[in-house]
């Protein structure tokens, strides 16, 4: 079967015609065939050879974590799952220390060890591919009503998670589950931060995006359509956005810019949450007043929380909240796939960060 996939050895990229077709091993497995595949930031950072682990006696890794697929066939055991089954599959696949808590309580997410595996990027093959074995209690059953814009649960999975401990942390301020409305600011209007905000706006909450982007721009019609404020950081600095709001609540940053990610500190609000989602890397020395930096976050009971992956709570939480993007905001939802491109064509999104979200149709 074809393949879209990275060779690190060589470093290039390169379709692969002769995938072996992965066979039903156990009697939880099920067989996918694959329907769409959506490309992030991690993939360019793979395809750049910054990380990225083939399987073990693979030259290449098949790309691809944010998929969306289609059942073909269950093993004997199977009885959650059917032929005909569209589901999300999940991407990191437990480690197998009997000591690691999380893996072992089904959180690779969280695992202790850090030796989990990912699909399409560590140790695992990912979904641009044609089919794919996995155990069925690693899919996420998704009703055909959003079949459309499916590929994008794995990306809102990242703010699901976050909000899920979000949410967690701030019941620490037992007047907050009184009805107030929290003020939240979206750092970045790439995918992440656009489904963020509309999980933010969902849970009812006033959210403002802050982004480099000038109107006019589908990103901004996009952060309106669904009831949001836009700041555009050509006009504002962020301390300038945060005096016209007043106290901010919750900071979640999805551009991973170490500068702003910091910045962000100084605006947050008393009692704020920040959220940081973003794998920036080693960037060298930057100066930051430390002193000041941790007597504003002591005075002012500040959280600052990192998430990364992702569990099945928050995929359940991603379907169920896109199925009510789909009906709230119809056109912003839709608008957020900008590009649709066939398995031959994977290096042209994987190179090129143009537009919103960039899929590749494996089968219709
Ligand atoms: C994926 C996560 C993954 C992380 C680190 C992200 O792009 O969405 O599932 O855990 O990269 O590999």
């Amino acid at each position: 079967m074809k393949g879209a996939a990275v060779f690190p050895g060589e470093r290039k990229l390169s379709l692969v015609a002769d995938v072996p077709e992965p066979i039903l091993q156990t009697p939880t497995s099920v067989k996918l065939r694959v329907l769409q595949v959506g490309i992030c930031g991690t993939d360019r950072e793979i395809a750049s050879f910054l990380f990225g682990t083939p399987p073990e006696g693979f030259p290449y890794l098949v790309m691809g974590h944010e998929g969306f697929a289609e059942v073909v066939e269950t093993g004997p055991e199977v009885s959650t799952l059917k032929p005909g089954d569209l589901v999300i599959p999940t991407v990191r696949r437990p480690c197998a220390d009997p000591a690691c808590t999380a893996c072992q309580h089904g959180r690779p997410d969280f695992c202790l060890t850090g030796l989990y595996r990912e699909h399409g990027i560590l140790g695992m093959h990912g979904f641009m591919t044609e089919f794919v074995v996995d155990d069925a209690r690693y899919m996420r059953l998704t009703p055909p009503s959003i079949r459309d814009v499916a590929v994008l649960v794995e990306p809102l999975t990242i703010a699901e998670k976050a909000f899920i401990q979000a949410e967690q942390v701030q019941m620490r301020l037992p007047w907050n589950q009184t009805g107030s409305t929290p003020r939240a600011v979206v750092l970045g209007a790439g995918p992440v931060g656009l489904l963020g905000a509309m999980a933010l706006r969902i849970r009812g909450c006033e959210v403002t995006v802050y982004s480099r982007e000038r109107e006019p721009d589908p990103r901004i019609d996009i952060i309106r359509g669904i009831g949001a404020n836009y700041v555009s950081a050509l006009d504002s600095t962020p301390e300038q956005m945060a005096a016209a709001l007043g106290n901010i609540d919750l900071i979640y940053e999805a551009t991973g810019a170490t500068r702003l990610a910091f910045a962000a500190m100084n605006i947050l609000g008393r009692n704020g949450i920040l959220i940081l989602t973003g794998v920036p890397g080693a960037h060298g020395p930057e100066p930051i007043d430390l002193g000041a930096l941790i007597t504003n976050m002591t005075l002012k009971n500040q959280c600052l929380l990192a998430t990364v992956n992702a569990g099945n709570d928050a995929f359940d939480r991603a379907i169920a909240d896109l199925t009510a993007f789909c009906q709230k905001w119809p056109a912003a939802v839709r608008g957020l796939i900008t590009g649709r491109f066939k398995l031959d064509q994977f290096e042209t999104p994987i190179n090129s960060s143009s537009g919103i979200k960039n899929i590749i149709e494996m089968a219709s």
